[in-house]
């Protein structure tokens, strides 16, 4: 009887919600802390890597103890509040996110914490949607990609991800957009109380001859789902062939399931687009950033107690301390539509509408940001006030652009080009959107565009998919006129079908400077080249090249030969894409700049015409024969073009 009854006890208190904290590491070293009033009255003893953050359930007076340049520091600590370490002179002291409002009383709050126990979120995934692979092994990498995540989780915030089964589900081939198709899925696999529904699609969300995607951004949205706790949670399976990124994508989407929204770091799986490459990078710890893991924290206490199934369950103290951190979100990236949309369910008290999906696509550009925040971080626990750590630098102002006219082409190849070029647009203006010292640039920003371009191509039709790419890119990497007012009419027309004048307007305002080899006419050389040889072959795009380089020995620029491979490249691009087509999917998963253009830097320009004739003499001449065999030879000897 004792026994049974001190068993109910433990149970009861081991259930009961604690309070949560987070406590990041964005200082250079690793840092090592003693947290009391966790877990039962123990003492903790944590070491943080730089950039690892993580939650703790904590009972309502926390204590921290640390040593920082020999000097022992103590505080106590708020509950629901992130803190950060961050360099103090010679080495670390620990600072109190501000948050944008005051959090309730503490109350409520166990005065001593439950056990630090491990909570499970049970998922049952549905597969097979127009995905080729067997069922066994879609359901083998499915489940080791929750394993893997479950890592990440639990070792952030004891979250684990249990998978209970799998089946298949075929959606709805009238179901387009991502919205869409997860109502469809709703309506086909019934919501369960035991578990989250996580449905895969590997279709492609567009169809010949239709324009699917209402918004670029479309095009990019990786997952859809019904806002916190929602029971259903649809991915794209092949939104990118990266398998970090699908990893991330993942985290991404889950901890929005817990009630995340975006985050201006680009370090965290919470940065608007996780499919923008550096899922592959090693220094990106995957993972969320400290305001998202507390809000995260948050919610699973209260999934914890088992009473709480939906927002409408929540309690009047959690909904007002979980709003207070929405508005912090919301300050630090006004851009972001997400915690706006997560108040609201707060407060509606309501489950979110049977079919309303929530609109996670990333935040649409607005006119200006002038209401972006730094986050300020003041020395709440500790005696001394040190700078701010790590502030996302706000939010420049963005260009503005008129009223922009979309065309709308009938023909299903020039759509399929619209896609990759309306999908470069989209994707400048993220870029735009991060903080100006973390933005891609120059080569790496070119190896961006490309993969985006191949990613989208591959959803296109078949037969378009090489043209979508090629011309897709010489459109959308290039800011000058030279394809738009090409004296060939075939050139200029198509241009025009895929590109109004104000679309090209917003592309170059947003564009920034994308580099081949470090060079911008290089990156212009040789995506127009590829472009022109696609739209009138690769000999004619050849001869287009070295016709200008001809006239160019005859202006100050003088004759390049630089400019002559950078076109000889990218006309050698098309040819090896008409050879080999799958060549395209392995652009998906990122490709290199040195791997499309060789090195050009000892190559001669500025040859005045005098100087081209003495040296070269005639196009026919073997001195320049030679030389342009040079160049051919280096552009075959790319890796690319060995493939
Ligand atoms: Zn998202």
């Amino acid at each position: 009887m004792f026994r049974i009854s001190f068993a109910a006890l433990f149970l009861f208190v081991a259930t009961a919600p604690a309070a949560v904290l987070t406590i990041g590491n964005m200082s250079q070293k690793t840092v090592t802390f003693k947290l009391s009033s966790v877990g039962q009255g123990q003492e903790l003893e944590v070491s943080l890597e730089p950039g690892e953050h993580r939650l703790f359930q904590v009972a309502r007076t926390p204590v921290i103890a640390y040593e920082s340049a020999g000097k022992a520091a103590r505080f106590q600590l708020d509950p629901y509040t992130p803190y950060v370490f961050a360099p103090a002179g010679d080495g670390f002291g620990l600072q109190g996110i501000e948050l944008a409002g005051t959090m309730p009383a503490t109350d409520d709050i166990p005065a001593t914490a439950p056990s630090d126990a491990v909570y499970t979120v049970k998922v049952k995934l549905f597969g097979g949607d127009g995905d080729v692979r067997s069922n066994e092994l879609w359901e083998k990498l499915f489940r080791e990609r929750f394993a893997s995540v479950t890592e990440t989780f639990e070792k952030q915030c004891r979250v684990k991800f249990e998978v209970v089964g799998s089946a298949e589900w075929t959606s709805d081939p009238a179901a387009k957009l991502p919205a869409e198709l997860l109502k469809d899925f709703a309506s086909k696999v019934p919501a369960s109380a035991d578990y989250l529904s996580v449905g895969f699609t590997s279709r492609t969300l567009l169809n010949k001859g239709q324009e699917l995607a209402k918004t670029p951004e479309q095009l990019i949205q990786a997952g859809c789902l019904r806002g916190p706790l929602g029971r259903h949670l649809l991915l794209r399976e092949y939104i990118t062939r990266s398998e970090s990124a699908r990893l991330e994508m993942l985290i991404h989407e889950l901890a929005h399931h817990l009630g995340a929204v975006h985050s201006q770091d680009l370090n965290t799986s919470m940065r608007v687009n996780v499919l923008d490459g550096r899922s592959d990078r090693k220094e990106v710890r995957a993972g969320l950033d400290p305001l998202n893991l507390l809000v995260v924290g948050i919610w699973v206490e209260q999934l914890r107690g088992g009473k709480v199934r939906g927002p409408s369950d929540l309690s009047e103290v959690t909904r007002q301390r979980l709003n207070v951190l929405y508005k912090t979100l919301q300050n630090v990236y006004p851009e972001d539509t997400l915690p706006t949309a997560f108040i609201a369910v707060l407060n509606k008290k309501e489950k979110a509408e049977p079919g309303e999906a929530f609109n996670l696509n990333p935040p649409q550009i607005a006119g200006n940001s002038s209401s972006g925040q730094n986050l300020k971080i003041p020395a709440k626990a500790g005696p001394e006030r040190v700078k701010v750590p790590v502030s996302p630098e706000p939010i420049e102002a963005l260009p503005s652009v008129g009223p922009v006219v979309p065309v709308n082409p009938s023909d299903p190849r020039e759509q399929s080009i619209r896609q990759v070029v309306r999908s470069i647009t989209a994707r400048a203006k993220l870029h735009r959107q991060q903080p100006k010292d973390q933005r891609l640039r120059s080569d790496e920003l070119t190896a961006d565009f490309v993969q985006t371009a191949a990613v989208i191509a591959g959803q296109m039709p078949e037969q378009h998919r090489r043209s979508a790419f090629l011309i897709g890119l010489g459109i959308g990497l290039d800011d000058s006129k030279v394809l738009r007012d090409n004296p060939l009419p075939v050139v200029r027309q198509l241009c025009r079908a895929v590109e109004s004048d104000s679309e090209f307007g917003e592309r170059v305002a947003f564009l920034g400077t994308p580099t081949m080899r470090y060079r911008r006419d290089l990156c212009q050389h040789y995506v127009v080249s590829a472009a022109l040889a696609d739209i009138l072959g690769a000999k004619e795009a050849e001869a287009v090249g070295m016709t200008k380089e001809l006239l160019d020995s005859r202006k100050p620029s003088g004759f390049s030969f630089a400019d002559l491979c950078a076109d000889y490249a990218g006309v050698a691009l098309f040819t090896k894409l008409k050879e080999q087509p799958k060549l395209l999917d392995q652009f998906q998963a990122g490709v290199r700049v040195s791997e499309l253009l060789p090195s050009v830097a000892d190559l001669p320009e500025g040859l005045t015409f005098k100087r081209f004739l003495a040296e070269y003499g005639t196009p026919e001449d073997p001195r320049f024969q030679k030389a342009i065999g040079d160049i051919r030879q280096r552009v075959s000897a790319l890796s690319v073009n060995k493939k």
